[in-house]
């Protein structure tokens, strides 16, 4: 690890140590949720959440399909209203008040642009409802658009922008009026790979510039680890594990988390030596090599296929009844399919699992 790299986890191990000793520091939480509940019929879409926010932070909520990510955030913003529990807003009780008074605003998917507007009319909306004069509301307009790299754009409608650029509008239009707290629901969902991954890395210099508190949605584990300084991964309503990108993947603390966070082999004690309940295991903490080396700390198997990937390589093994992956990142030599190889990796590198929600 870089000693950059060190510097950045000692700064966060202490922003989140801050966070955890609310008596003796004065960080007045950006969001609070207390035993919050939403229920739809029969659905518990979100289930006893808790949690707090803090200001500036880049906070993502992931988690598959249904499981209230979407909720949670319409929660924060006032579309949703909650069965039970309280929603605190920078100190203020906040449940009941609708979206418009809260400090808040919302970038949804489909980025929600009037049409028939220009794109500088679309952007100074919120200045216009507040009866700012047209050419303050153009000037303010115009920076905001020099902000999210569409400087000229100014005269065209919306249909006549790329995705990613109806993306910038959409972020330009919900930033103009400085909200303390702007929610992102799954915002780059509609672009390619590519500028998803440059929008990322954008949207990540934007917020740390502006410093305002942003809470992002998403299903993408790659998209919440690479900007999140932290993650709450949500499974059946429920907040299964809160911590930094870091923590998550390295010290999962569930299988659901270790399987929907990077990819990870679950090994079952009291099997391979280990002791009772269940491991996580990451590929690239596995070395491979051909034959069968028996040993302690090693476990033989048959190699089921290799898939290069470029820069690393992924080796599927067949162990008893267990499919185990290891992933390298040069490809090891005189590995052949349907031959014998053995496993190895240091004990350090298990984490012991708890049962989950
Ligand atoms: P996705 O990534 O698909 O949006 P999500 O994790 O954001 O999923 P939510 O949209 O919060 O999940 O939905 C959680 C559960 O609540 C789902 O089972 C969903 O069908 C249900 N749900 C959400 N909104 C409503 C609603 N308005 N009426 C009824 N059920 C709803």
């Amino acid at each position: 690890m870089s000693t950059d790299d060190n510097l950045a986890t000692d700064n966060l191990a202490t922003m989140v140590q801050m966070y955890k000793e609310p008596k003796t520091q004065s960080v007045q939480a950006a969001v609070e949720l207390r035993g919050v509940s939403c229920y739809f019929g029969p659905v518990k879409a979100v289930d006893g959440v808790d949690l707090e926010i803090f200001p500036g932070e880049f906070f993502s909520m992931l988690g598959p399909s249904g499981s209230g990510k979407t909720t949670c955030l319409r929660l924060i913003g006032g579309f949703e209203q909650p069965t039970s529990g309280q929603i605190v807003l920078f100190g203020q009780e906040a449940s009941r008040l609708p979206p418009y008074a809260r400090d808040v605003n919302t970038v949804f998917q489909d980025y929600a642009l009037f049409p028939h507007m220009n794109v500088r009319d679309n952007v100074a909306y919120a200045l216009m409802v507040r009866g700012v004069p047209r050419p303050e509301r153009h000037r303010r307009a115009e920076e905001m658009l020099e902000m999210v790299k569409l400087s000229g754009l100014g005269d065209r409608r919306p249909g006549q922008l790329s995705g990613g650029q109806r993306q910038r509008v959409a972020l330009a239009r919900a930033l103009i009026n400085r909200p303390k707290l702007l929610l992102l629901d799954e915002p780059l969902g509609a672009l390619d790979l590519k500028l998803r991954e440059e929008m990322q890395i954008e949207l990540k210099a934007l917020q740390r510039q502006l410093g305002i508190t942003f809470i992002y949605v998403t299903h993408d584990q790659g998209e919440a680890l690479s900007m999140s300084d932290r993650v709450a991964v949500f499974n059946q309503g429920k907040i299964e594990q809160l911590d930094s990108p870091k923590t998550l993947y390295e010290y999962p603390r569930t299988e659901f988390v270790a399987r929907f966070v990077g990819s990870a082999n679950v090994l079952e004690g009291p099997l391979h030596g280990l002791g009772k309940g269940k491991f996580a295991l990451r590929p690239e903490r596995i070395a491979i090599q051909a034959g069968s080396h028996d040993g302690p700390g090693s476990l033989c198997g048959t190699l089921l296929d290799i898939h290069y990937l470029g820069a690393q390589t992924r080796y599927e093994v067949q162990v008893g009844s267990e499919r185990l992956t290891a992933i390298t990142s040069s490809e090891q030599q005189g590995l052949q399919i349907g031959s014998a190889v053995t496993l190895r990796w240091d004990s350090s590198a298990l984490r012991p699992l708890q049962e989950g929600a």
